[in-house]
């Protein structure tokens, strides 16, 4: 019984209590921010591995970074990370963070489809797709449901048939190979639906974008409802973006 204790003493809370307000590690990449600060803005945009850095004015597509660090690495008073894990938005655009910009990433109300608030708002089943995903963002999104973030509480879980699922989370950048089975998954849902893409990988192809191995076809011709940017994705920002995205805070 002592040692039992003692474990538990050791080992502390085992669980986030609050999903919304739970503090990350400083060496945790979220949000960037890019300064005023005059810099070399080719020589900036040439150091991203994805293209992810565009100028005049300077602005970073969280779409397509990877968070390398490598754009702060070499021009660290023009560009640094927060520990800002509330990175999901409903609109493309909005994961365009600009030069100047202290503003969160946010979903835009206006944008939610009603079904999603009137289906989902109590209980959310999620089909996962990885389209040639590396493991990663599958890695975390299994962590989403574990004893620490048990993001169950909000009625949201993965389940095993897409046909007892609300919608599909897409991770990977979206092999040829991939690109049938996805449509099937999706065909297999049943409607009211929505989409979820997380990760890089799926936003916009990340490292693979342009590659002839891809078909992302399934990405530009249905509506997408949530991006969750990452590479991979940390637990929080799916969640908290889910949670945003239902209005059940
Ligand atoms: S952190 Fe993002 S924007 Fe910066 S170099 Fe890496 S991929 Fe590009």
């Amino acid at each position: 019984m002592l040692n039992t204790l003692k474990i538990l003493y050791h080992q502390g809370k085992q669980f986030i209590p609050d999903l919304t307000t739970a503090r990350v590690p400083g060496i945790f990449r979220g949000r960037p921010e890019i300064s005023l600060e005059l810099a070399d803005s080719s020589a900036l945009a040439e150091c991203c591995p994805t293209n992810a850095i565009m100028t005049d004015p300077v602005r970073i597509d969280l779409g397509r970074c990877t968070f390398c660090g490598e754009c702060s690495r070499l021009f660290p008073g023009k560009i640094s990370f927060t520990t800002d894990y509330k990175l999901s938005a409903n609109e493309r655009n909005s994961l365009i963070i600009s030069e100047g910009s202290v503003a969160p990433v946010t979903i835009d109300p206006n944008h939610i489809r009603k079904e999603i608030r009137n289906s989902f708002r109590g209980s959310l089943k999620l089909r996962q797709v990885s389209a040639a995903g590396d493991n990663s963002c599958e890695l975390e999104l299994n962590a989403c449901g574990n004893v620490n973030f048990d993001m169950g509480r909000y009625g949201i879980e993965f389940v095993a048939s897409p046909r007892h699922a609300d919608g599909i989370v897409i991770t990977g950048p979206v092999s040829k190979n991939m690109s049938r089975p996805l449509q099937m998954t999706y065909d297999a849902t049943p409607s009211p639906k929505i989409i979820i893409l997380a990760g890089t990988d799926a936003i916009s192809g990340g490292i693979f974008e342009g590659s002839p191995a891809l078909d992302r076809r399934f990405i530009e011709e249905n509506h997408i409802d949530l991006y969750v940017p990452g590479n991979p994705v940390h637990p929080l920002t799916f969640i908290n973006g889910i949670v945003d995205l239902l209005g059940i805070r």
